[in-house]
This record gives C-alpha cells, sequence and structure tokens, in this order.
C-alpha cells in the first residue's frame, strides 16, 4: 500500500462570494517531491495554497497534513504545523532589516536557539548574496534579492512543506535560475518537500517531480514533470511562445 502523502486536499472548496475560485480540488504530496501547479491567470492556483494555509476557510472538502485533519485551522497554527508559505509579490518587511527579516520567520513557529542559527546558516548558504545585505532594508533589496529572502524568511521556520506563489515572477532569467535552483538544492539535499505554483509552466515542470494544471478552479490533468512537458495541449497553452 501506498504511504500517506504528507499533503492530500480532497474535494476542495473555496469562495470569493460568489466567486468560486476552487471547485473540489484534490491533490496530494508526498514527502520529498516537488510538485508544480500550472494554470492561466485566475485559474485559481494562488486561492488553493492561501486556502491550505487557512485563509480563505475551504467552503468545504478536506486538508489533511501527514495523516492529521487540518481544514480550518487557523493560519498562525498552521505555522506552527510547519508548513511555510511565500506569497506571490513576496511581501517582505520593507522597512526591516534582512536579519530582522528573517528572525520574523523563526518567529512563526517554536524555534529554539540552535534551530535559528542553522537555519541562518542554512540560508545564507544557499543565498550567499543576504548574507552581504544583513543589515540592509529589505524594501532596498532588488527583486531577486528580496525574493531570495522571501524563500529565506520562510525556510527560518523550518518548515516540512514549502509552498511557493510565483517565485520567478518578475524576475531576470539568469536570477531566475538562480531560484530554481536553489529549491533544487533544498528538495535534494534537505529532502525538503515543496509546492510551486507557477505561470512559467517550462520552468516548473522541469523542476518538478509531478504536476498539476488548474483550469477555473478544477484540476483537469496530472502527471510527471516529463508527461506533462510532453502534452500536445499543455505546449499549446504554456510553452509555446511563451
Ligand atoms: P494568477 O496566476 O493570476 O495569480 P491564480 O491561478 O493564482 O491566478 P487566483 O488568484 O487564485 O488565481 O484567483 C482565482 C479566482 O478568484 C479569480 O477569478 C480571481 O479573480 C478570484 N479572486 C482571487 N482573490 C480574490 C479576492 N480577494 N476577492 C475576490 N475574488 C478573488
Amino acid at each position: 500500500a501506498a504511504s500517506t502523502p504528507l499533503l492530500a486536499v480532497r474535494g476542495l472548496r473555496a469562495a470569493y462570494g460568489k466567486i468560486e475560485a476552487l471547485k473540489g480540488v484534490d491533490i496530494e504530496i508526498n514527502a520529498g517531491e516537488i510538485v508544480a501547479l500550472i494554470g492561466a491567470n485566475g485559474a485559481g492556483k494562488s486561492t488553493l495554497m492561501m486556502t491550505i494555509f487557512g485563509k480563505p476557510r475551504a467552503r468545504s472538502g478536506r486538508i489533511e497534513f501527514d495523516g492529521h485533519d487540518i481544514t480550518g485551522v487557523p493560519t498562525h497554527d498552521i505555522a506552527r504545523l510547519r508548513i511555510a508559505q511565500s506569497p506571490e509579490g513576496r511581501r517582505i518587511f520593507p522597512r526591516m532589516s534582512v536579519a530582522e527579516n528573517l528572525q520574523m520567520g523563526a518567529d512563526a513557529t517554536d524555534c529554539s536557539e540552535a534551530e535559528r542559527a542553522a537555519g541562518l546558516e542554512r540560508v545564507f548558504a544557499l543565498f550567499p548574496r543576504l548574507k552581504e545585505r544583513i543589515a540592509q532594508r529589505g524594501g532596498t533589496l532588488s527583486g531577486g534579492e528580496q525574493q531570495m529572502l522571501a524563500i529565506g524568511r520562510a525556510l527560518m521556520s523550518r518548515p516540512r512543506l514549502l509552498m511557493l506563489d510565483e517565485p520567478s515572477l518578475g524576475l531576470a532569467p539568469l536570477i531566475a535560475r538562480q531560484i530554481f535552483d536553489a529549491i533544487r538544492t533544498l528538495n535534494r539535499q534537505d529532502g525538503l518537500t515543496v509546492l510551486i505554483v507557477e505561470q512559467n509552466a517550462n520552468h516548473a515542470l522541469k523542476l518538478a517531480h509531478r504536476g498539476y494544471v488548474m483550469v477555473n478552479g478544477l484540476i483537469t490533468l496530472a502527471g510527471t514533470g516529463a508527461e506533462l512537458l510532453q502534452r500536445p495541449e499543455i505546449r499549446a497553452a504554456y510553452l509555446e511562445g511563451g
């Protein structure tokens, strides 16, 4: 029998007033996997990630983490379960220093001093640029550095599941590649489980072990990254010319 997935989403529905953003979504993420969620603007990708994180609340369906029902658990308690999120648009604290931003990540969970120190070391090994900028205000970092900081902050909570919303958005190709390389390193070296939402389907499906395609609040296609990259409908909709 297959082991319990780290995250299982079953029949999940969520809405903003009358707008049904999730219409019964099923996904699974196994421990140690990178799973990509791709789809057009407005498909509901961000909403799925946010609903797993507790806001908006699920209207129906079920979210299980490590076999436990976490549907309806408030966001701050989700963070304590060691699920971390780097939201779209990065949302770092612009007036706080790099160091303070990273500490805020550790504050989201009950990290020991040793865990904080180890977390900082990991983040700086992954993104040496952040160490060079440690005293600089977040808001004065470049877009790529802010993305590194947003991921670094999420890592400071020592997550078991890291959810990234459009980490390459607005970044130059070289910087985007550095971000994807860092995610791959975290997965291979630390065994970190990752859910990544991306417009850049090509990059995301090359990075991911498996992927899901979302259309209009529903999962319409699932497969390995390699399989999805070969599908003509994926190529036509998300890859060619873009
Ligand atoms: P994108 O790639 O553009 O971020 P997405 O796939 O992440 O798209 P969502 O942001 O989850 O899509 O949006 C799904 C639907 O829910 C869209 O129709 C959107 O307009 C709607 N929606 C999202 N956030 C809100 C909100 N705060 N209030 C009302 N409607 C919303």
